[in-house]
Parts: C-alpha cells; sequence; structure tokens
C-alpha cells in the first residue's frame, strides 16, 4: 500500500526567475519571477491539485519540478534526494520515475508519429525491451486508456481530442512512473470528455499507486480530483488545505474569491465576491502581500510586509495578515 504521509516529492522555497534583458548588450534589467518561493510536499499515491489564474507560475512550477527548466534557487527533494542539480545521467533515471501530461494533446504528439510509436517512444529511449516486449507493453498500455489495439497504426490527426489524450496519458504511464504533473489535461477538451479523462487518471492512480501534481485553473476540476489543494497566486502558494477545508473555510481573500466564481446550484449559497482588476505582472509584484491590490481587506500591513504560510490549524496553511495568530 503506498504510504500516503511519506512524501513522494518535496518542494523547499522553489525559485524560477526569467531574466529580462535590453539593447544590444543584453543589459539585465530585471526578472520575471514566475516562480517565487514555494513550498509543498506530495506523498506516495497522493494527488495535490495546484490552482491558480492564468499566468500565476503553475506551467513553470510543473516544468522545473521535472528540471525541463533550471530551477534559480531552492530545492527539489525526491525519495529523499536532492535532485536540484543532478548531472544529466542522474536526470535520465529521474525522467523515468517523472512524467509529465501537457494541456495540449495535439501539441505533445509527433504528427509523423503512429500512436502506437509515441507511445513506446520513451521504451525506445531508454533501451527497455526487445521488439515483442514493448508490443506487448503497448497492448497494455492502450487497454488501459481505454484505447483498441488496432488504434495503434493510426496518426494523431485521426483521432479525437479525448483519444489524443489518452494517448499522452498511455505515453506518460510507459515507464512505470511514481508521480505525474499533469498540467492542465483536460482544459483543451470538450467538457463532455473532461469527465471521462478525469475518471480514468483517478482508476489508473488507484491500479498503480501514483501521485499526481495535478496542475489546472479550474476549480471544478481540481476539487474532482485532488484531495489536498494549494492555490497560487503570482508565483506564490497563498494557501494550501486539504479539499473539503478548502470548500467550507478558505482563509485567504484570493481563494474566497475564487471560490465564488465557481456557479453553485443553491442561489445566494456564496456570496459572490468579484476580483477587481488584472493579475499584476510578476515582473514587478506589489511590494507586501502581492493580492493587496486587488484585496477587499487590505490592511495597512498589506501593503509593507509579505505575509509568509502559516498553519493555522490542522494540515490548512495560509499566507495573509487577517490569519496572523
Ligand atoms: P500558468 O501556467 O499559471 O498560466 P506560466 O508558468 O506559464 O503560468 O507563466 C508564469 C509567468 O512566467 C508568466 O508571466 C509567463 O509570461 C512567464 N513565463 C513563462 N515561461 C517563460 C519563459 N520561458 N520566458 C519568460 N517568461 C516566461
Ligand atoms: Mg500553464
Amino acid at each position: 500500500m503506498p504510504d500516503k504521509d511519506k512524501p513522494l516529492l518535496e518542494v523547499k522555497e522553489l525559485k524560477k526567475y526569467y531574466p529580462l534583458t535590453a539593447g544590444i548588450t543584453s543589459r539585465h534589467i530585471g526578472d520575471i519571477k514566475a516562480v517565487d518561493g514555494v513550498s509543498f510536499s506530495v506523498g506516495e499515491g497522493e494527488s495535490l491539485g495546484l490552482v491558480g489564474e492564468s499566468g500565476c507560475g503553475k506551467s513553470t512550477l510543473g516544468k522545473t519540478i521535472l528540471r525541463l527548466e533550471e530551477p534559480t534557487g531552492g530545492k527539489i527533494i525526491y525519495k529523499g534526494t536532492d535532485i536540484t542539480t543532478l548531472d544529466k545521467k542522474a536526470l535520465r533515471q529521474l525522467r523515468k520515475e517523472i512524467q509529465i501530461i501537457f494541456q495540449d494533446p495535439e501539441a505533445s504528439l509527433d504528427p509523423r508519429m503512429t500512436i502506437g510509436q509515441s507511445i513506446c517512444e520513451p521504451l525506445v529511449i531508454h533501451n527497455i525491451g526487445d521488439d515483442r516486449e514493448r508490443e506487448e507493453m503497448l497492448v497494455w498500455l492502450l487497454e488501459k486508456v481505454g484505447l483498441e489495439p488496432n488504434q495503434a497504426s493510426l496518426y494523431p490527426h485521426e483521432l479525437s481530442g479525448g483519444q489524443k489524450q489518452r494517448v499522452g496519458i498511455a505515453r506518460a504511464l510507459a515507464l512505470n512512473p511514481k508521480l505525474i504533473v499533469a498540467d492542465e489535461p483536460v482544459s483543451a477538451l470538450d467538457v463532455s470528455i473532461q469527465a471521462q479523462i478525469l475518471n480514468l487518471m483517478l482508476d489508473i492512480q488507484n491500479q498503480m499507486g501514483l501521485s499526481y501534481l495535478f496542475i489546472a485553473h479550474d476549480l471544478s476540476v481540481i476539487k474532482y480530483v485532488a484531495r489536498r489543494i494549494a492555490v497560487m497566486y503570482l508565483g506564490k502558494i497563498v494557501e494550501l488545505a486539504e479539499r473539503e477545508a478548502l470548500f467550507g473555510n478558505p482563509l485567504h481573500p484570493y481563494t474566497e474569491a475564487l471560490l465564488s466564481s465557481v456557479p453553485t446550484l443553491i442561489p445566494g449559497a456564496r456570496k459572490r465576491v468579484l476580483l477587481i482588476g488584472e493579475v499584476p505582472s510578476p515582473l514587478n509584484p506589489p511590494p507586501g502581500c502581492r493580492f493587496h491590490p486587488r484585496c477587499p481587506h487590505v490592511m495597512p500591513a498589506c501593503r509593507q510586509e509579505e505575509p509568509a504560510l502559516i498553519e493555522v490549524s490542522q494540515g490548512h496553511s495560509v499566507a495573509c495578515h487577517l490569519h496572523r495568530s
């Protein structure tokens, strides 16, 4: 049985800045602080949801964990080993265990490769099995994601969006990973297909004891798949809690605003809190609390002092001056 309390992945004060340069001398004029000091852990067999508006740094965080982007600071610890500065060879090993599923199944598949070739490519790259074993593996993977063996010879353009994402999932599963970073895996799909793919991912998780870092901007998707949820705003986690606590007792005004934008069937069930203004730029984040220019409860301290993420009750952390003990 997977041990949900034993962290598989720990991220500590992780930062990813993109330098901004200008002029012919490429003068450094600032940094886009896409991820700016993020800490959390994912247990074995757990799915942690990561939610926030577009541009808040979710994809950058996911890619940095996989070392597809080099971290600017902080630590990534996988199974107790610091993987922040692994060399290429060790990274190759790691890539077997941590996989990513992208938002756009179209863009993540090579149009010149058959479905079968795409799914088997990770096995070929890692030199796993002979032709016959790969063939067997392919049939198993296709079945796992609800595709027919004869669909292996099709090309991506011959499949629907949902089928393509099933291929993306099969490809991610080929190396028998422990952790999958799923970056908005259903955002590009029709609503009618979304639940099918989410159910498939949950079934596979149960069968294989996988952990997910499940990224979405859509709270209803996150609510469906994640037991524990981190809310991200402008490069930072502002609230982290179990699903029931987050939805039943949101503490951060940003979380409250996000929740109130989810339609409910009960009229007047939740007072609508509208998010005013645009998301500020991660190039020049506001001083103090990054949410203060849009916050309905802003106080003088919020403009000056950045609130730390503090655990205010068992398993429920928030970064907000309203909730300082
Ligand atoms: P999300 O996935 O939450 O929509 P992203 O992680 O894609 O957000 O982006 C976070 C911020 O980092 C955005 O302001 C984006 O423009 C910036 N960004 C992302 N990738 C790069 C890059 N390669 N170079 C410069 N800026 C980037
Ligand atoms: Mg993204």
